[in-house]
């Protein structure tokens, strides 16, 4: 039926019409077929008859076409006789038809907290909302995951949307922009996606990771950067490496991807851990301990996926069993959490145990005021321990075991001159944080 269609009519009506149309079901002599929702009626009509004859042709019985726009339901959900051909001209819509994600609300700049961890892929992201394509494009932004990419990237998409309305700005994940050029080619609507996205002025594709040995798609995302670059018009890519360590990404596309900024987010420390919390505390209006987001942020270093997911689980448990959530419960909900404790969550308390027990002391004498001679060294390395393995500030440190910050400063300065010195202690800390972190 193609070829007949393909040898009546001319190439371009034939590229851009008939091959855009998708039969959808033969029924009591009526071919229903979707077309794309931009494609004109008017123009439609010119060709309707050569279809149908060739339709009739095919099947030898008369086929009347039904045109229905590409959102219409499936034949097997509706009747018929009910589907109303819309074949109105929808200007202003994209033909692609679109699954790509909406923003977050929740992403905004205003809900990002900065950090010694994030501050120049903040500024980068900001400095690219006021003036896209003009500060750093393309921009990329690496890291780990849960660390803040998608959030900062949407907050640029939030801010372009609300400052300047003419621009059309669009989010895609690297996933979902893969399988719709897939599916545009299986469809043949190629064009229909290089259109939809030529048409944008900013474009955010998140975890370009995703690239990886998609050769074609990696193809047409090059050509679609090439055509952005020249027109000055801003991409942005976040990935959870860096460009040269995504594997089979083409020479060219890496080295594109190198000529703006390429900056990475850092875990966050821990006075950022807690900002975070609290910020969160205060946007979702709940109320949680100065004490507790303390313990959370320093039980949870990963990533911020994993901070916030503990702060909903312990404010979840609170409102079900309705009272506030002191320090004990805070600590069995997180460790429930994780159960492989390894380096995420040591706390000075475990430390201090697992010190005293290594010397045969109690707790207390470790991290009381008790200054017997037989303390010294082992106060010494629980301080040196708790530099090591946790992030609590020497403030902290120091209010564990019951000195100043200075004396911790110099109580670890001591231990490591001491451990280059002596093999055997140097061994037995190794020991003790080994145990710690398993
Ligand atoms: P990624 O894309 O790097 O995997 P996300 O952007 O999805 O990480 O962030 C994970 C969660 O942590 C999100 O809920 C996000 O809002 C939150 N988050 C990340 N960074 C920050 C930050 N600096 N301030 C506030 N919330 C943050
Ligand atoms: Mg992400």
């Amino acid at each position: 039926m193609m070829s007949v269609l393909e040898e009546k009519m001319n190439r371009p009506a034939f590229e851009m019409l008939i091959k855009r149309m998708a039969p959808v079901s033969l029924d009591d002599g009526k071919l229903y077929i979707n077309i794309p929702s931009t494609i004109s009626h008017d123009y439609l009509k010119e060709y309707l008859e050569a279809v149908e004859e060739a339709a009739s042709m095919f099947t030898g019985d008369r086929v009347k076409i039904i045109v229905m726009q590409e959102e219409a339901p499936e034949m097997e959900t509706a009747e018929p006789a009910r589907v109303a051909p819309r074949v109105e001209e929808k200007k202003d819509v994209s033909p692609l038809k679109k699954t790509a994600p909406f923003l977050n609300p929740r992403y905004t700049f205003d809900n990002f907290v900065v950090g010694g961890n994030n501050q120049l892929p903040y500024n980068a992201a900001y400095a690219v909302a006021e003036a896209p394509g003009r500060a750093y494009n393309p921009l990329f932004i690496y890291g780990g995951p849960g660390l803040g990419k998608t959030h900062l990237m949407q907050a640029i998409g939030h801010y372009v949307a609300a400052t300047k309305p003419n621009l059309i700005v669009e989010y895609n994940t690297c996933d979902s922009f893969v399988t719709e050029f897939l599916t545009c080619v299986r469809e043949k609507r190629a064009y229909d996606f290089k259109n939809h996205y030529l048409n944008l002025d900013i474009l955010l594709i998140d975890d370009i990771q995703f690239l990886e040995g998609k050769d074609r798609t990696q193809y047409e995302f090059f050509q679609i950067f090439n055509e952005f670059y020249e027109k000055k018009k801003q991409i942005v890519v976040t990935s959870d490496r860096l460009p040269k360590d995504i594997p089979t990404l083409e020479d060219r596309l890496l080295s594109r991807l190198n000529w703006g900024l390429v900056c990475d987010i850092q875990p966050p420390d821990f006075e950022t851990r807690l900002l975070i919390l609290r910020k969160k505390v205060e946007i979702d209006r709940q109320y949680v301990s100065e004490e507790v987001l303390d313990y959370i942020a320093q039980a949870v270093k990963t990533d911020i996926r994993h901070l916030e997911g503990a702060l909903t689980r312990i404010i979840a448990y609170a409102n079900f069993v309705n009272r506030e959530i002191d320090l004990e419960i805070a600590k069995k909900l997180i460790l429930e959490m994780t159960p492989d404790r390894g380096s995420s969550i040591i706390s000075p308390e475990e430390i201090i145990k697992t010190v005293a027990n290594k010397f045969n002391l109690e707790p207390d004498d470790i991290s009381g005021k008790r200054r017997k001679k037989e303390v010294v060294l082992p106060r010494r390395v629980a301080a040196y321990l708790m530099r090591e393995l946790t992030d609590l500030s020497l403030q902290s440190i120091g209010k564990q075991l019951g000195r100043d910050h200075t004396t911790i400063i110099y109580s670890c300065e001591k231990l490591e001159k001491e451990m280059a010195e002596d093999d055997g202690l140097k061994k037995i800390v190794e020991s003790l944080k080994e145990e710690l972190s398993r």
